[in-house]
């Protein structure tokens, strides 16, 4: 059915020779089908096996779960580390300001009474330091809190600030805290039956 090139043709590319009309067809162009119609005469022709290409691996199965791809987004991890100044200088801000958002919403919530502070200045005992001791761990986690954000806040702030090419430096003032302590309540109105 099909003819093996002729002697010295070794190095060139496998050529296939019709049995009928001797058209010749160079593998080269058919190699990806197993048979091609003679150009010459129409008859199937079949491209012998180990003229094939190699067998490449299987494609894997469709429902091979598709390799997910990392998202780019920068973690808060790659974040560059802050000077040690700076960092020191957020603790020394974040310690009082989480002292006054824990007691204030002490005081709001009437978990620290006014009474409660007096006696820690005035009574005597160990039992005076209770109430204040039991916030601690809360101004503890609100300073953690407010160091870490702080630190990641900076952190891409001196980023856009880099990238944005210095525009207005939007420093946030200090003086906003506007502490509205004596907030009169008022007695429910009283309804005459
Ligand atoms: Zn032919």
């Amino acid at each position: 059915m099909w003819r093996t090139p002729q002697a010295g043709t070794d190095a060139m590319a496998p050529v296939l020779q019709c049995p009928d009309c001797g058209q010749k067809h160079p593998l080269e162009n058919v190699a990806d089908t197993p048979a091609f119609r003679c150009r010459g005469c129409g008859r199937m022709l079949k491209v012998p096996t180990e003229l094939l290409p190699t067998a490449e691996e299987p494609p894997p199965p469709a429902h091979f779960p598709p390799r997910r791809v990392p998202e780019m987004r920068a973690p808060a991890s790659s974040l560059p580390i802050l000077p040690r100044l700076v960092r020191i200088g957020i603790w020394f801000v974040a310690m009082p300001l989480a002292f006054i958002i824990v007691f204030g919403f002490a005081r709001t919530f009437h978990v620290f009474t006014q009474r409660q502070m007096e006696n820690t200045f005035l009574q005597s005992g160990w039992g005076r330091f209770w109430p204040i001791m039991r916030l601690l761990p809360f101004w503890a986690l609100g300073t953690t809190l407010l160091v870490h954000f702080s630190n990641i806040g900076i952190a891409r702030w001196r980023i856009a600030r880099k990238q944005g090419g210095g525009r207005g430096s939007g420093k946030p003032s200090s003086s906003q805290r506007t502490r509205s302590r004596s907030r009169s309540r008022r007695p429910p109105a009283r309804v005459a039956s």
